[in-house]
């Protein structure tokens, strides 16, 4: 039935499903406009100078799969109360209101009754297009602004985000340049995302990422795209405690007798197997891939596989966000959620992995101390995820001629000591761990070519230190097992 209905023949490349085109949208905003015009109505409200009304609504509270039509209040609501033009969030369906304009009602009462189903045709027919969807996703907004990002993370949002449901196509996306989130109505592979809670929590996220100096946009690194993503699907999936995003949204035409793996009833998830979802030190499997299903496509006759996630910020990103899953199962959603938010607030938009494991670390010791910080360098550590830091100490110690390989070491080290301008003269050496324990000592000479065993040594961020008469130098390494 569904794709009887399709407007044209789909090509297997077609079929990969790029479902957030935060990256696509951003780049065409900023070469469009050299300086964007931010429209006035996304401007941060001055506090106090507006009354706010609540006003009845209905919505899923999760998603349909999980919850069903339920009435709340929808707080916030400026004016008259009359239409979604919120504190924190404007909403309106570009099919119901028009293009770009916010949803309004006579009576000030927002409650109508959704479907779940026929939302994919709105974009062409507008008798199946909901004024439920636009509730949805205004409360859902304010909702995870109030009691996450204010209340939870202390995160008063600079700006007003518009929130625009109906869009035609899977996926939805965020644009910072117009602080805009579009929900479109599904297609192949999804369904209606202005009712999926969690694609709702992520596109915004994006979009208070941006307002906190993490930006994306043109030619920005497949990395950085990458920790764009995993943010916004971690913050979604602390919020709701739920590592799979999107497990209602997901869908999946009849397969017929094709055969093919069980289909993924998520689009994404933050519980990966770390063998696997692994950075591998910058060479991550290029056959990373989620988000499978087979499916027998009518107009050629032909059994097709596809992904909804295939492209490297998206691949990428889930190993950086399944590597923060891991550390808040460890440590707990409090000091992991203040850990990614102090974080992302200092990435940029040249962050790579490697940075951005460095200001995790730098925050992880600054507010919770070395041994957080141990713990947060071993999860990362077990995804293949190693940090690079500007610590000055360290780069100092290096130009003293200290030399050591490989790095990361798996079982043994080489180090030489530099000459010493005395002739050779007796170092004594540590290993120690991130709390400062030594792990492994030793004497040598200045000059002389060490070989160290770190086979025993439990994987994690070691500190080599040498000290030859008045002289000391330390480096840092990471072993693996
Ligand atoms: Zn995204």
């Amino acid at each position: 039935m569904l794709l009887v209905l399709l407007p044209m023949q789909v090509h297997a490349q077609d079929a990969f499903c790029e479902w957030d085109r935060t990256e696509a949208a951003a780049r065409f905003g900023s070469s469009a406009l050299s300086a964007p015009t931010i429209p006035a109505w996304t401007l941060p409200l001055s506090q106090a100078s507006f009354a706010r009304r609540s006003a009845p609504g209905r919505v899923f509270p999760s998603d349909p799969g999980s919850s069903v039509p339920t009435d709340v209040l929808l707080p916030g609501l400026l004016g008259d109360g009359m239409a979604l033009d919120g504190e924190y969030v404007r909403a309106g369906s570009d099919r119901l209101d028009g293009i770009g304009q916010v949803m309004t009602t006579t009576d000030g009462d927002f409650r109508f009754a959704p479907d779940t189903s026929a939302a994919l045709l709105c974009p062409t027919d507008i008798s199946v297009c909901r004024a439920f969807d636009a509730v949805n996703v205004y409360w859902h907004v304010d909702r995870y602004v109030r009691e996450f990002w204010v209340d939870r993370m202390g995160v008063e949002p600079s700006f007003r985000a518009e929130a625009r449901v109906h869009i035609g196509g899977d996926g939805a996306f965020a644009d910072w340049t117009s602080r805009s989130q579009k929900m479109g109505v599904g297609d192949i592979f999804m369904k209606n995302t202005a009712l999926s809670d969690d694609l709702i929590y992520h596109e915004y996220t994006h979009l208070v990422l941006s307002s906190l100096g993490f930006e994306t946009g043109t030619g920005v690194s497949e990395q950085t795209r990458a920790l764009h993503e995993a943010y916004a699907d971690y913050f979604a999936a602390t919020f709701t405690g739920e590592p799979r995003i999107g497990e209602w949204v997901v869908t999946c035409p009849p397969r017929q007798q094709c055969q093919g793996p069980p289909n993924d009833r998520e689009l994404r998830t933050l519980e990966l197997d770390p063998g696997i979802w692994n950075w591998r030190e910058g060479a991550p499997s290029d056959s990373l891939r989620y988000g499978i299903c087979t499916r027998f496509h009518e107009g050629d006759g032909k059994c097709k596989q596809s992904w909804n996630n295939y492209t490297r910020p998206y691949v990428w990103g889930m190993i950086w966000a399944a590597a923060l899953w891991d550390l808040r199962t460890a440590l707990g959603a409090e000091q992991v959620d203040r850990l990614a938010l102090e974080a992302a607030r200092r990435h940029d938009s040249t962050t790579d992995f490697a940075r951005a494991l460095g200001h995790l670390l730098e925050e992880a010791e600054g507010r919770f101390g070395p041994n957080v910080r141990g713990q947060v360098e071993t999860v990362f550590l077990e995804r293949g995820l190693t940090a690079s830091m500007d610590v000055s100490v360290e780069s100092s110690d290096q130009d003293a001629g200290l030399e050591l390989w490989p790095n990361p070491a798996r079982g043994s080290l080489s180090i030489r000591l530099p000459d010493a301008p005395s002739g050779h003269l007796a170092a004594e050496w540590v290993i120690r761990d991130l709390l400062g324990r030594e792990v492994l000592r030793g004497t040598a000479r200045s000059g002389d070519l060490l070989s160290v065993d770190t086979g025993q040594l439990p994987a994690g961020v070691y500190r080599f230190e040498a000290r030859s008469g008045a002289r000391s130098m330390r480096q840092m390494f990471v072993h693996f097992r």
